[in-house]
């Protein structure tokens, strides 16, 4: 009887391994070196994080050590496991070289280190010419399969409900920190096994520190939160950003989270299949442009997002890359004010033949708690 893959992976990987094979004269290579860890677990299932992933024509083999000799078996369907006794890349270097003649084999020149690149080509010798992988597998990754996108849709439908059960206990006097832990307990208290990033909770004039890790700074009356925050569920992250008001907002603050909230909406309107990536970002950008705030709106558009929280494509200025159906992507202008704090909304929606669908649900009104 074949073996079936555990409940508690992701979708099975049976014919991602075959689309990446079949890119292999195009790529120009005989062989394959997948080293990161998301690589490996979107063609294998493999969840471990060490390892690597030989992908031959005629074969898979995973690397990996005695930690993992239970868990690989458990996790991969159809692949051998090799648990190395003297180092990963010794086992996979070793693989090659009994392989007769000469071979291309292509690797990441992203996530290889120097060290580990100067070790494969010492050990493998000379009859293998590494040749850089040229992102194969993160393009394959960009595109989600419906049995991928309804745990993304779940994923983000379980940080919209966390953000609603964060707004009915979110006071003055409470520290951002206190907030995270909030936050965070209630996505594992969710079903999720943890948060996809570490939760930002930045108030007052923090806000306005695009990324800010949450301090122990007491929330105050009259100041906005910025709250991003994501969940991991079967290997898929949501990232969701909500900006809200404690009391009741100025009339400047209002402009300004409806400046933001246009040009989010003229950024989801902007996504199509065909669509370039670049356009996504310079359609939002241009509202905030004819509000005056191109300014104040210092990073890109939005990203991927998968197995990893930013991944391909990126939504940035002059991005060429062409949007395609079953992508997922983040959409998160924000404004950025030093004193007065930041607003930033963001959800994830996907690429349909019709456009954008969001997959976050949480209200984008704004706020006063
Ligand atoms: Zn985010
Ligand atoms: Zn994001």
């Amino acid at each position: 009887m074949a073996r079936q893959p555990a409940a508690t992976t992701q979708p099975s990987p049976a014919n991602r391994i075959q689309r990446l094979i079949s890119q292999f004269s195009s790529l120009r290579v005989d062989a394959f070196l997948v080293s990161h860890p998301p690589n490996i677990r979107y063609l294998s299932g493999f969840s471990g994080s060490a390892g690597f992933l030989l992908i031959e024509p005629a074969r898979a083999t995973l690397f990996t050590d005695s930690r993992y000799t239970f868990q690989a078996r458990e996790e991969t369907v159809g692949i051998r496991v090799h648990i190395a006794k003297t180092g990963l890349l010794a086992a996979v270097a070793a693989a090659l070289k009994s392989r007769s003649g000469r071979r291309r084999v292509a690797c990441s020149d992203t996530h290889l280190t120097v060290a580990q690149k100067r070790a494969l080509e010492a050990l493998a010798g000379k009859r293998v010419r590494w040749v850089a992988d040229a992102n194969a597998v993160e393009k394959l990754r960009a595109i989600k399969v419906p049995s991928e996108l309804s745990i993304i849709r779940e994923a983000a439908e379980l940080i919209s409900q966390v953000f609603r059960d964060a707004t009915k206990l979110i006071r003055p006097g409470m520290s951002e920190l206190d907030v995270a832990a909030e936050i965070e307990y209630a996505i594992k208290r969710r079903g999720s096994s943890g948060a996809s990033f570490e939760t930002i909770v930045a108030s007052g004039a923090r806000s306005a520190w695009a990324h800010a890790r949450p301090t122990s700074k007491l929330l105050k009356r009259n100041e906005l939160v910025v709250l991003d925050h994501g969940a991991i569920l079967r290997g898929y992250c949501s990232d969701m950003t909500r900006t809200v008001s404690l009391g009741k907002a100025s009339s400047r603050v209002r402009k300004l989270y409806k400046a933001v909230l246009d040009a989010q909406q003229a950024g989801k309107a902007a996504i199509r299949p065909g669509a370039l990536a670049g356009d996504v970002d310079k359609a939002a950008r241009r509202v905030l442009r004819q509000a005056g705030l191109a300014r104040y709106f210092t990073h890109s558009t939005g990203h991927g997002l998968g197995i990893e929280v930013h991944e391909m494509p990126r939504l940035g200025k002059g991005d060429g890359t062409i949007l395609q159906e079953g992508m997922v992507l983040t959409v998160e202008p924000g404004v950025y004010i030093e004193g007065l704090g930041g607003i930033r909304i963001e959800d994830d929606v996907v690429v349909t033949a019709s456009g954008a669908q969001d997959l976050t649900t949480a209200t984008r009104d704004l706020l006063e708690l």
